[in-house]
């Protein structure tokens, strides 16, 4: 929870310099400095990426955790991978972006109405934090859901984010924890006045080149969450 005077700001000065968890301190900083052939000239981020986007947003899209080559290269989540290229080109064409694309920190791209965080803040080996790791580093999601107070949705990008997200808004706002199972288009309260949750496949390309997420799932989802902002409750699905 938030103490007196946190702000968002100091909140991600504090996640970059975080080094609570020995083996991702060491994972981070090994692929940093060893790189992708294709990378190798650039200089990795190598540290944990904190959150991103619009204070006053009233949507949060929730990750798992920084890619290798992407958010862990570039320093910024859901950028400078295919992952991000589906993500970004969808929230562009919900409004949630000024640009379809996410390549790089400089690149201009700035979200409106929109956060962008994960559930953990380190790239993890085989993209699979540990639960020790990840229960180390939820409470700065707890912090960052009490520091959005425009927040109507969280959307979770996968089970693992699903799980955290229910876990950590049940905290964050002192309510009991939603017992909905992970299923594209799932939807939960978090308490009355408090944002819905609803989950997401994941883009990654082992999701989008299968098919099992497509653009238009993601579209339809991302339309579904706005009209929720006008009514209040979850519309239907079309
Ligand atoms: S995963 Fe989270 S808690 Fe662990 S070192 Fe990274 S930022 Fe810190």
């Amino acid at each position: 929870m938030p103490s007196a005077g946190d702000s968002l700001a100091g909140l991600n000065r504090e996640i970059v310099a975080c080094r609570r968890c020995p083996r991702l301190v060491e994972h981070r900083e090994r692929v940093a400095r060893e790189k992708k052939r294709e990378f190798r000239t650039q200089e990795y981020w190598g540290r944990p990426v904190p959150g991103f986007g619009d204070p006053a947003a009233r949507l949060m899209v929730l990750g798992l955790a920084p890619a290798a080559h992407g958010a862990n290269r570039t320093g910024r989540l859901f950028t400078g991978d295919r992952s991000a290229r589906f993500l970004v080109r969808a929230l562009y064409d919900a409004g949630f972006a000024n640009q379809p694309t996410s390549e790089r920190r400089s690149d201009g791209l700035h979200y409106r109405d929109l956060y962008l965080s994960a559930a953990v803040r380190c790239v993890p080996p085989g993209n699979q934090p540990l639960p020790a790791e990840r229960d180390a580093c939820r409470p700065f999601l707890a912090r960052e859901l009490s520091l959005l107070p425009e927040l109507r949705a969280v959307l979770a990008l996968g089970g693992f984010a699903w799980e955290v997200l229910l876990d950590e808004a049940a905290r964050a706002y002192g309510v009991e924890r939603p017992r909905v199972p992970f299923r594209h288009g799932a939807c939960a309260p978090l308490g009355p006045g408090k944002p819905l949750a609803w989950a997401a496949f994941h883009p990654s390309p082992q999701n989008t080149n299968t098919g099992k997420l497509t653009a238009a799932m993601m579209t339809e989802l991302l339309g579904r969450i706005r009209g929720s902002f006008d009514s209040g409750r979850p519309a239907r699905q079309r």
